[in-house]
């Protein structure tokens, strides 16, 4: 069993590296970054200059590494991966930094989990491309400065918020991604369907799309689970009703709403009289952690309209009592 799931897994990490678009007219969707950022590349490569620092943030698999490689790809530079918490000591920083060719991209995921030791050494590395660090302890210790090549920190992170204001400042470019809307995703899998080869109709495709939570990522995971369906149960063939079957078997309900969603909203619903409920109370109502629910479940139910966010806790709208079927109580009505 254990080893079944790590091959499917690795089986799939493989596909998405295979369906990530490589080019700025591949990124569907996120009219508003895809522009700009087309505009600035394209100014930075014709100066010869390295490109502005960019961050990107935005809720999980909503395209930020995706852009990031784009980036480096249509800047023509090398780009190199690392992420906050793997960079526990100004060291690990360093050594990546001064390996840095010229223009190259320098991808930081999760940069608000980076230690503030680290984030210290980061500042002038970005702003006038020096490093600043301290080597051995004691009385040995001395400080190194170093020049390093113009170079262009792309970092990602769920929250604009969780960063430092003295971080978020010095990043030239921000890039805030928004959820994707459902002809947006159909474009994304049909397009994912086709290096795969998988036989995906349009109104298949649409399936998928509309029950994607807005995300580009879940869209693709659940085209090859709809594939897998269509082959063992059907002809191989993705239309809308077998689509629909599979998307019902992996219990996505029509709004694209998982178990993990639902949950959320029936505690707040049956446990809570519909709020408002602080986050950490619902947090242990429902077993999930507290960066869980902020970063993951509940922007899109938000997006939706299906909770709001209220300086005294969380609430389940109407629309959340219609979608179980509850009634609507009467203070949510009026
Ligand atoms: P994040 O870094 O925000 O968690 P990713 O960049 O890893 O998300 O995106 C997840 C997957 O979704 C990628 O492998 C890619 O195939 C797909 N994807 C993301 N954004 C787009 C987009 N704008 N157009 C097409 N596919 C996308």
């Amino acid at each position: 069993q254990g080893i079944l799931t790590a091959e499917q897994e690795g089986d799939d990490a493989s596909l998405e590296r295979s369906i990530r678009p490589q080019r700025l007219a591949d990124y569907e969707g996120q009219p508003v970054a895809r522009e700009q950022m087309e505009i600035f590349i394209h100014a930075a490569r014709e100066r010869g200059e390295a490109l502005d620092h960019v961050l990107i943030f935005g809720p999980p698999g909503l395209g930020k590494t995706t852009l990031s490689h784009i980036i480096a790809h249509e800047m023509g530079v090398n780009l190199r991966q690392t992420s906050g918490p793997v960079l526990e000591r100004p060291g690990d920083l360093a050594a990546i930094l001064t390996n840095l060719e010229a223009h190259d991209v320098l991808f930081v995921d999760e940069i608000h989990r980076l230690s503030p030791v680290v984030e210290e050494v980061l500042y002038p590395a970005m702003e006038d491309f020096q490093l600043d660090i301290v080597i051995g302890e004691g009385p040995a210790a001395r400080s190194i400065k170093l020049d390093l090549p113009p170079f262009t920190l792309v970092g990602a992170t769920t929250r604009a918020g969780l960063l430092t204001s003295p971080l978020r400042d010095r990043f030239g470019i921000v890039q805030r991604l928004e959820f994707y809307n459902t002809p947006d995703l159909t474009r994304i899998v049909l397009r994912s369907a086709g290096i795969l080869g998988a036989q995906l109709e349009e109104d298949g495709a649409t399936e998928i799309a509309r029950r994607a939570r807005g995300t580009p990522r879940i869209a693709n995971r659940l085209l090859r689970r709809v594939r897998d369906y269509a082959q063992i149960r059907a002809d191989g063939h993705i239309d809308a009703a077998v689509a629909e079957k599979a998307l019902d078997m992996l219990n996505v309900d029509a709004h694209g709403f998982d178990s993990q969603d639902r949950r959320l909203l029936l505690a707040i619903i049956e446990k809570f009289d519909g709020g408002p409920v602080g986050i950490d109370s619902l947090s242990a109502a429902i077993g999930e952690e507290r960066g869980t629910i902020e970063d993951v479940v509940e922007p899109y139910l938000i997006q939706q309209g299906f909770m709001m966010r209220t300086n005294r806790g969380r609430m389940a709208t109407s629309h959340a009592y219609r979608h179980f079927g509850l009634r609507v109580p009467d203070a949510l009505s009026a």
